[in-house]
């Protein structure tokens, strides 16, 4: 396939497309764990696409559904009307989840359904009769998208700098990773469960019944792959319980298998007041997302005293038939293959594999959990993230599409790797990793 020759008409000026220009990496072909890149090269997708292609690529279950929905409706409104696919795939998709995560609002994306999870939890204390609680707290290096609620509570100074003044009223829980205490810990970290106490002093700072709802990602996942320590969301359940606000786990990354369980409220067993899904909810085929309310999230919109408040809210291709088609069909690739408990099966072989990569050049911190990963690399002074870029195009010439954030290289391979894959791709960055600079 040839390159195009213009490359300039395509623009792409938020992301770091420099390098892209010199030597344009364009994919044209892709077949469950492989992508065929346009000089022919097979490359191993090691992030899922972006975290999203859980069942693998090109999948025939999930491309016919689609190609045969779109022949029989393509397309209907969601408001005032519904078709009968969406009502099947939001009682399927809740009753993925623990007894009282049980109603579903359908988005487009991750972003989205970030924005509607702060919107529920604002509405859902006005519903109740608790007008005052406005507050919403996120955590530092969370990431939430990139409309403005998610960028708002979203932890990533870099992201937001650009783009103030954002919303008013957020408030950041501090970080958890402290790598001093924990490196190379295999799965959660022993270390650093009151760091869920900083919500203390938020709640301190400001009046708790000011604060509307607390968002993170049970695990951070593009800022690093950076687990919870062991006891941390149980502890932010308990503050949150206390004082009546809600907690909302942005599952976005960590849904549909990716940690050994089929999302992450099972895997540490937390239940939270919101979930937010996009990315595998589709195997990424085509764009959806979702939020999981609890029922009594449900019952202060249907009954509460601010019963007949308008709360506007929804989008135009929400629960579209095409989405919703595709999703059904990768739900049913999921419970046939198993793919949303494979974990356990994997995740063994998988930490000590990524663990053998201990004491190469620069390797400082290794992590995991269920089937994602990610290793540290030292960063080179005064050129933070250099030491990563060099890994990325040495994995793309070696065969491998890797993914870095900082200098981390962040793995999350398609939930069919079987152990040979797996083994190959370790056996891959260690190959890269000795030649680093
Ligand atoms: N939340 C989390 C945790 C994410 O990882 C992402 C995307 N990486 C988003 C929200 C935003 O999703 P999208 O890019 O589909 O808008």
């Amino acid at each position: 396939v040839p390159v195009p020759t213009d490359l300039d008409a395509y623009w792409m000026p938020f992301t770091a497309n420099r390098q892209f220009k010199k030597a344009p990496r364009l994919l044209v072909g892709a077949d469950r764990l492989y992508y065929t890149t346009h000089d022919g090269r097979q490359v191993m997708d090691t992030i899922s696409g972006l975290w999203c292609v859980n069942a693998g690529h090109n999948r025939p279950r999930i491309v016919e559904a689609i190609r045969r929905q779109v022949g029989e409706m393509d397309y209907a409104p969601p408001f005032q009307m519904a078709h009968p696919q969406v009502f099947e795939l939001a009682t399927r998709l809740a009753g993925l989840f623990p007894d009282g995560l049980e109603h579903v609002f359908f988005t487009n994306s991750g972003s989205e359904s970030v924005e509607t999870a702060l919107k529920i939890a604002l509405a859902a204390h006005r519903a109740r009769g608790e007008p005052g609680r406005f507050r919403l707290i996120g955590r530092e290096r969370g990431y939430h998208g990139v409309n403005f609620g998610g960028l708002s509570v979203g932890g990533i100074g870099a992201n937001r700098k650009a783009f103030g003044p954002l919303l008013p009223g957020v408030d950041h829980l501090r970080h958890t990773h402290a790598p001093e205490r924990n490196a190379f810990s295999r799965g959660l970290p022993e270390h650093g469960a009151e760091f869920a106490d900083d919500l203390e002093r938020l709640i301190a700072l400001h009046d708790p019944s000011t604060i509307a709802a607390v968002i993170v990602e049970p695990v951070a996942g593009s800022t690093g792959v950076l687990l919870p320590p062991r006891g941390y969301l149980e502890r932010l359940r308990a503050l949150c319980t206390r004082h009546g606000i809600f907690l909302i786990f942005d599952e976005v990354i960590t849904g549909f298998g990716r940690l050994g369980a089929p999302f992450a409220t099972h895997a540490f067993g937390v239940t939270p007041d919101l979930v937010t899904v996009a990315k595998g909810l589709t195997n990424g085929v085509v764009p959806m997302g979702a939020v999981i309310a609890s029922r009594g999230i449900h019952d202060a919109f249907m009954n509460g005293p601010g019963e007949g408040i308008e709360f506007f809210h929804g989008y135009t291709y929400s629960g579209n038939p095409i989405a919703t088609a595709a999703a059904l069909a990768t739900l049913d690739t999921y419970a046939e293959e198993g793919l949303l408990t494979r974990g356990p099966e994997l995740a063994g072989f998988w930490e000590d594999s990524l663990h053998a990569l201990r004491g190469l050049p620069h390797v400082i911190d290794i992590r995991n959990y269920g089937l994602v990963g990610a290793i540290e690399l030292d960063p080179i002074p005064g050129q933070p993230t250099q030491r990563a870029t060099q890994a990325f195009l040495k994995a793309y010439e070696a065969g491998f599409l890797i993914r870095t954030t900082g200098d981390t290289i962040a793995l999350a391979p398609p939930l069919i790797a079987e152990r040979e894959d797996l083994a190959r791709l370790v056996e891959g960055l260690a190959t890269i990793l000795r030649t680093l600079d």
